[in-house]
């Protein structure tokens, strides 16, 4: 390959059309900027596509969606809550940030969360386990529920990378308590910055509401005397603004297609990349859980584990987008290492994963066509061409 031009292939891009245009356009056009009626009409068509049962309220990000989670629980200081080591910060700061501890545990070889390593990481200070269905792939819902129920703890799902993600039919966010989507714009689909709380459970879904919106007893729609409200509850101003949702409702009609190209992407990547030596990838779904495609992620594998940023570095000369999901594993990243001292021996297999891998993209703005390129590209770094 030395010698050709090199390749553009970032690993995210936004895909945002006229439509996306004509809708913000019109809610500029428009009396309301909050609290309007794309909000709502965007959180009705995200509950539809999650499936049946599912309610729905959009927030300012996927974070401030787990904030809320976390204080609708009331968990606070001397409460504990069970998080994967692999997975963003965001995931344990929004249990910090209440106060209480986030209890790391580390991934099995999926990638997700192990969950043969949960009890005995359980106290009398769980309040609530979170899983992250990392990066796509769904975790084994049905045993988390079980061990959750067993324990009486609540179920938080960090779906900011479940966007079509299913275990036996049912969507991600519908199995635990309560759950998070992210519209940041590398993820399946954006409002610039934006996120969804979804629950089954209509009147936990009702009461988050509330709380992001200042804890205010009714919205402005449920004011009969304008002004006049009571403040029932402790809230913040989570809200996601009608522009942003404007631009989610059309994003939304986009994602069946957007969800075949990750597919189809996936796919052959995978394809491409099992004659390459050196390297292993997480796994697919199976006959129980759809993959929701967010990317996939490489180990390297025995000499070749060393060389993980000498491969980022050459597929950004060959103009490939390659990442890391994620960096460092986060009980090990500064700040929570000088909060509660843990070490890399407890968490082997996240330190393999920030260290030894990295992630490729598998977006829709990019082509089967790429996915051969970017396999040659992971040949060609692994040679050290
Ligand atoms: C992106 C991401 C978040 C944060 O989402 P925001 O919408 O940016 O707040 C949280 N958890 C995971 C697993 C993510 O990938």
């Amino acid at each position: 390959m030395s010698g050709s031009a090199p390749l553009m292939i970032p690993f995210g891009r936004p895909l945002l059309g006229s439509e996306e245009k004509t809708a913000v356009a019109a809610v500029l056009d428009s009396p309301q900027l909050v609290h309007g009626p794309k909000a709502t009409e965007f959180e009705s068509a995200f509950a539809d596509f999650i499936g049946p049962g599912a309610h729905a309220t959009s927030v300012s990000s996927c974070t401030a969606g787990l904030h809320l989670a976390y204080m609708h629980f009331g968990i606070g200081p001397g409460d504990e809550v069970i998080v994967p080591a692999v997975t963003h910060v965001a995931t344990a700061h929004a249990v910090e940030i209440t106060g209480a501890r986030p209890v790391f545990i580390d991934a099995d070889s999926s990638g997700n969360i192990d969950l043969d390593a949960i009890d005995s990481a359980m106290t009398p200070r769980t309040r609530a386990i979170c899983v992250v269905h990392y990066p796509g792939l769904p975790v084994d819902m049905p045993r988390v529920i079980r061990i959750a129920a067993a324990l009486g703890v609540a179920v938080v799902e960090d779906c900011a990378l479940a966007l079509g993600g299913y275990v036996d039919g049912v969507h991600c966010g519908l199995f635990g308590d309560v759950a998070s989507f992210s519209f940041y714009p590398a993820k399946h689909m954006t409002t610039g910055e934006g996120g969804m709380v979804v629950s089954k459970d209509a009147s936990t879904v009702s009461s988050i509401a509330n709380v992001k919106a200042f804890g205010y007893d009714r919205s402005l729609a449920e004011r009969s005397i304008p002004g006049v409200y009571d403040i029932s509850q402790l809230g913040l101003n989570y809200r996601m603004g009608e522009m942003a949702a404007a631009i989610g409702v059309e994003q939304l009609k986009k994602v069946p297609g957007f969800l075949s190209a990750r597919r189809a992407n996936m796919s052959r990547l995978r394809e491409a990349l099992s004659e390459v030596e050196g390297i292993s990838l997480l796994p697919d779904g199976d006959s129980r859980r759809v993959h929701a495609n967010y990317c996939l992620v490489a180990r390297l594998e025995g000499d070749y584990a060393s060389r993980r940023n000498d491969v980022l570095m050459a597929l950004k000369s060959r103009g490939v987008g390659a990442s890391v999901y994620y960096p460092v594993p986060l009980p090990l990243s500064s700040y929570y290492r000088d909060r509660y001292g843990a070490r890399p021996e407890s968490f082997p297999v996240a330190m393999s994963i920030a260290n030894e891998s990295f992630a490729l993209p598998v977006g829709p703005h990019l082509t089967v066509d790429d996915m051969d390129n970017i396999a040659t590209a992971v040949a060609d770094a692994l040679k050290g061409g």
